[in-house]
């Protein structure tokens, strides 16, 4: 799909990096010449999944353990990152999620989500920022986003705020750092079955209710389409999209919005459709 050498050189910084879409985006990068940077909370984890990427791809990967919730150490770790040279690209992957009653939740429950998703992807956008502008070198930050951003999540609240406070981030500084060569865009994604989401947010009482029936194209996505597109948003092809967040869901969002009567008659015969015709006096031709 790519030219081999698409993201060749580029320095890649994915937070979360070393397991999931972040592990799935990584590999990608790496498979089209860049040189990643990974940085999560477990250092091994980073450090497994950095052996693995480099005898696969040939490629050295960069590690740093960070909580991106922490202002200072997301500072230190952007001046050490930038000790080995700059970025060209910050993805805001990391995150945490979990399903519940939103009147149940304690501030500290609310805080841990917003923490990570809304407080960290502004730090280390913001300590990237600094850094480019300082220099006078241009650079990209995709975040990934879900598609809660754009419709809220029930019972997933705090993910959902903080989701969207990232979205109004992009927009933000699409313009504000704009005439400073910076791009800022989004990918919203539906269901990408990892780990870590299905731990959190797919338990077993919900069966049923969160199937590739739910989604207009009757699949859940794979991780090497989400991949893809992160890498086509970064490279120097999408050079004109900024403030832009893309949802890659298989039409799940609109399928919810449809209705139940709308997703009802996707299974519908003929002998149903002209049941319906007699009774409502339509003709179709
Ligand atoms: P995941 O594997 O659980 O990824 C979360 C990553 O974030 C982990 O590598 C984790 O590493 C890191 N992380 C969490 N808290 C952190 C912190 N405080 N500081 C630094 N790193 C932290 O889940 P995933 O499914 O791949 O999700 C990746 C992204 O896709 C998330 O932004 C999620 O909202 C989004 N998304 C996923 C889906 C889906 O269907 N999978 C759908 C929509 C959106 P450590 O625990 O080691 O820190």
């Amino acid at each position: 799909m790519f030219q081999e050498d698409l993201l060749k050189g580029r320095r890649i910084l994915v937070t979360g990096g070393g397991t999931g879409l972040g592990r799935a985006m990584v590999e990608r990068f790496a498979s089209l010449g860049a040189r990643p940077v990974i940085l999560g909370r477990r250092a091994e984890v980073l450090a497994d999944a950095a052996r693995e990427i480099e005898a696969a791809h040939g490629v050295a990967v960069e590690t740093h353990a960070c909580d991106v919730r922490d202002a200072a150490a997301v500072e230190a770790c952007f001046d050490r990152i930038w000790a080995n040279g700059p970025l060209d690209t910050l993805v805001n992957n990391a995150a945490g999620n979990f399903l519940a009653r939103s009147e149940t939740l304690s501030p500290r429950a609310f805080d841990a989500v917003v923490d990570i998703v809304l407080k960290g992807s502004a730090y280390c956008t913001m300590a990237a920022g600094r850094r480019w502008i300082a220099a006078g070198q241009p650079g990209s930050v995709l975040c990934i986003l879900t598609q809660s951003a754009l419709t809220g999540a029930p019972f997933r609240m705090p993910s959902a705020v903080a989701k969207a406070g990232v979205l109004s981030m992009i927009r933000s500084l699409a313009v504000e750092w704009g005439p400073k060569g910076i791009r800022l865009v989004g990918i919203a994604p539906g269901s990408f079955p990892t780990s870590g989401a299905s731990g959190q947010l797919a338990p077993s009482t919900l069966a049923g209710a969160v199937g590739e029936e739910t989604v207009a194209l009757r699949r859940n996505g794979r991780l090497d389409e989400l991949a893809d597109l992160a890498a086509f948003l970064v490279s120097p092809q999408a050079g004109y999209i900024t403030g832009e967040a893309i949802v890659i869901d298989g039409g799940k969002w609109l399928q919810g919005a449809a209705g139940p009567g709308g997703v009802a008659m996707q299974g519908w015969d003929d002998a149903r459709w002209a049941a319906t015709r007699a009774e409502t006096g339509r003709r179709s031709k």
